[in-house]
């Protein structure tokens, strides 16, 4: 079963295309971002003179760092219900998209931070509007948002049909401004987002020509736009992709791959499309066995094969300058076993394989 409620509207002229439907979602906007990004990425601007035509009034939060905490997460509820506003609006990278989809549902439902993670609680949300400003993480159209608890340093995701984006504008543009860092970051989670749609046990061939679609946009264009980061149409096609894994992983949901990068971000700042690809070429080698037919399909379409995928993904030089102690591996191996995601790999996974996989980076450094 595939469901997708948020409408979506791609391309340069999306956000001007959506002003209708944005006058419809109430007369006070929470607009919720990071530091800079949305300033610079000209989206801010943008919706402020929309908001402004339209005759609705807003209020910024612009405290989202990012991994957002929870306690980000209570500031921006208590901005939003001190300020009555009535919807919120996401600017930026997964960061604060992901903060202002728990912020609606958390000042919907009045929850407390102890049970902020207990979805089965939400049963209303206000409408959430996304605009992301990086070609990653697809939450824009995804039922989750992840979010870091900092007593225990422990980063975790919670999914909830609620959580799903009213409206998800997506504009190239906006891409622009990404370092070269970013860009490489977030087209890897994309990239991740796609591959995990056929690793996932919930995988579905319905949307397997859009996986294919995505990781080819992404095989493609990555090198373009890290190469010339003012390329357009490579970042559109970047964001097109991103926008193709978030649709998957809605479906799909993630798996191990992402499960094992979340302790390396809360723990060591990794960010977390390195993190995915840091882990990426350990993941296909522990799964391809058990997927063997789909992913040879896959480098099939590309017309490589998996010894050239890995070639390409050595070649975007991704690396790690931080020391892997074996006490994080030993401390955090428990918690990736448990982390939500984990229902989802195509088989059962045995610890020591996440201490491998953890194992393999530490001996890179
Ligand atoms: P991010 O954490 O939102 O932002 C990373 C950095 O990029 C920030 O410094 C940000 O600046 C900057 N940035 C964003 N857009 C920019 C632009 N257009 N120009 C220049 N700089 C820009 O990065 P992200 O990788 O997009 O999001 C990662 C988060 O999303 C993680 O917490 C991850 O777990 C989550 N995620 C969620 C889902 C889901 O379905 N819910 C899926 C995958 C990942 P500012 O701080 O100034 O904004
Ligand atoms: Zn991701």
């Amino acid at each position: 079963m595939f469901y997708m409620p948020s409408r979506v509207f791609f391309g340069n002229d999306a956000l001007t295309r959506a002003t209708e439907r944005i006058r419809s979602l109430g007369q006070k906007a929470l607009i919720v971002s990071g530091k800079s990004s949305a300033r610079m990425s000209g989206a801010l601007d943008d919706i402020e003179r929309i908001l402004s035509q339209n005759g609705q009034e807003w209020c910024l939060f612009d405290r989202v760092q990012e991994n957002p905490s929870i306690d980000t997460i209570m500031s921006g509820v208590t901005e939003f219900v001190v300020n009555s506003c009535d919807f919120v609006i996401g600017i930026g990278g997964g960061s604060p998209l992901d903060a202002a989809k728990a912020i609606s549902l958390v000042a919907a439902n009045h929850t407390d931070r102890n049970n902020i993670y207990k979805a089965e609680k939400y049963k209303k949300s206000f409408p959430i509007v996304a605009i992301p400003t990086t070609s990653g993480t697809g939450t824009e159209v995804t039922p989750y948002s992840v979010l870091t608890d900092p007593k225990t340093q422990k980063k975790a995701g919670f999914g909830s049909e609620l959580a799903f984006p009213t409206l998800a504008i997506l504009v190239p543009l906006y891409t622009l401004t990404m370092t070269q860092t970013v860009t490489l970051n977030t087209g890897i989670d994309a990239l991740s987002h796609l591959l995990e749609g056929i690793y996932s046990n919930k995988r579905n061939t319905v949307v397997f020509p859009m996986i294919f679609a995505g990781i080819k946009i992404i095989y493609e264009n990555l090198p373009k736009v890290l190469q010339d980061p003012r390329d357009l149409s490579a970042r559109e096609e970047m964001m097109r992709a991103s926008l193709y894994g978030g649709m998957t992983i809605a479906h799909s949901s993630t798996t191990l791959q992402h499960s094992i990068g979340y302790p390396l971000t809360s723990v060591f700042g990794i960010p977390h499309g390195l993190a995915n690809g840091l882990v990426m070429k350990g993941i296909m080698e522990l799964y391809y066995p058990v997927i063997k037919k789909e992913l040879d399909s896959l480098f099939a379409s590309l017309n490589i094969t998996q010894m050239q995928f890995y070639k390409w993904l050595e070649a975007l030089k991704l690396s790690l300058d931080i020391r892997i102690p074996e006490a994080f591996i030993e401390d955090r191996t428990p918690e990736v076993m448990e982390s939500r995601n984990m229902a989802n790999n195509p088989f059962e996974i045995d610890p020591e394989d996440i201490r491998r996989i953890y194992r393999e980076l530490k001996e890179k450094d």
